[in-house]
């Protein structure tokens, strides 16, 4: 399937100030959209002017929320060029999510390519400033308009792009948590392992909750026994104790992050060993309180890592540390952050030059 590449008429201007983009605000010139008919397949690819879509006000999207999403980066290199990191596992993993939720799978070399030219078409609003990057939404909705429940014979899959600033712009600091004992993110048998927009309107009272508290993020346990970690907010959770890294193994319940597949290999790569185990929420207290456990962090692209400083269970509050980042957590971060930017070698082939 060739992308048609439509003209660009009314070019927006591009935020001046790096320091001031924020996450998601901010949208490039065009996007890449493809359509989808049962009996025809995906057709119609177009590389066209940023702009909204006209819905049926009854497309099923809207009332039962068959829909997918990816996130993905592309950085500024020191030299200037722009590179993807680890795309071709979000093209992936959108099919796997896709396959869930009983919605069409992408030719994934066809889709790969087809950010890969976006991106390349928009390469001038990937920002240079240290720490920001362009983030990269790739998204499939159901459209059939039709009340009845059931999986949508027609779709459309989008991509769009955002310039990001640094997420750590107030320095590298550790976040307080909120372990919820009456909200569950997903239950085995769930949709906890497909990247789809439920799961997150599902997650927003806790959210909520947990920031009027004063709470940062929201750790969630697992639905059966709400006694084991899973995610925290939408981010992969990992715990250093005596020396070894423990976090939560794929039941189908948690998203297999590509952060948390990138800061696995890492730590082994440090001759660290890693654990992937069920924790129960007292084991935290208990390795907290014995010193065992001496840091604990969050993955996920838009962090890639999120130190934890603090956590809070019923009437049970833990601090880890002494209010800084730990080293382990700073080594981490620094080495994954070194590799997309390039200024590390990338020993794994995570990352595509444009
Ligand atoms: C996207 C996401 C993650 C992190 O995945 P990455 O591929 O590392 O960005 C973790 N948990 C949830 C719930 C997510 O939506």
């Amino acid at each position: 399937m060739d992308i048609q590449i439509l003209p660009l008429t009314s070019p927006k201007s591009r935020p001046a100030d790096e320091s001031q983009l924020g996450f998601g605000k901010h949208f490039t010139d065009r996007m890449f959209v493809m359509e989808y008919a049962a009996g025809k397949g995906w057709h119609s690819a177009c590389i066209q002017p940023y702009g909204p879509f006209s819905l049926d006000p009854a497309c099923a999207v809207l009332h039962y929320a068959q829909e997918i999403f990816e996130g993905l980066k592309a950085f500024r290199r020191e030299d200037g060029s722009i590179a993807l990191f680890r795309a071709i596992d979000n093209v992936r993993r959108f099919n796997r999510s896709a396959a869930r939720m009983c919605m069409p799978e992408v030719d994934e070399a066809f889709f790969h390519e087809a950010i890969r030219q976006l991106v390349r078409l928009e390469a001038d609003w990937v920002p240079r400033s240290a720490g920001t990057s362009l983030y990269i939404r790739p998204t499939m909705i159901a459209v059939d308009p039709f009340l009845g429940v059931h999986p949508s014979d027609t779709y459309l899959c989008y991509v769009i792009l955002s310039p990001v600033g640094a997420y750590y712009k107030g320095g590298f600091s550790p976040v307080k948590i909120w372990i919820s004992d009456e909200y569950v993110r997903a239950a085995l048998g769930g949709t906890g392992e497909a990247k789809t927009g439920g799961n997150y309107a599902a997650s927003l009272k806790a959210s909520r909750e947990a920031a009027a508290r004063g709470f940062d993020q929201v750790l969630w346990l697992d639905a059966e026994q709400r006694r084991y970690v899973e995610e925290v907010g939408s981010m992969n959770m990992c715990f250093v104790i005596d020396g070894k890294v423990v976090t939560s193994p794929l039941r189908g319940t948690i998203l297999d992050g590509v952060t948390r597949r990138s800061i696995l290999t890492l730590v082994r790569d440090l001759g660290v060993e890693v654990e992937e185990r069920a924790l129960a929420v007292d084991e935290i207290f208990d390795t907290i309180a014995a010193g065992r456990m001496t840091e604990a962090f969050g993955t996920g692209t838009a962090a890639v890592v999120s130190p934890v400083g603090q956590f809070t269970y019923r009437d049970r509050t833990a601090t880890l540390g002494s209010g800084e980042v730990g080293a382990f957590t700073l080594k981490l971060y620094e080495t994954l952050t070194g590799i997309q930017y390039g200024r590390l070698p990338d020993v794994h082939g995570w990352v595509e030059r444009l």
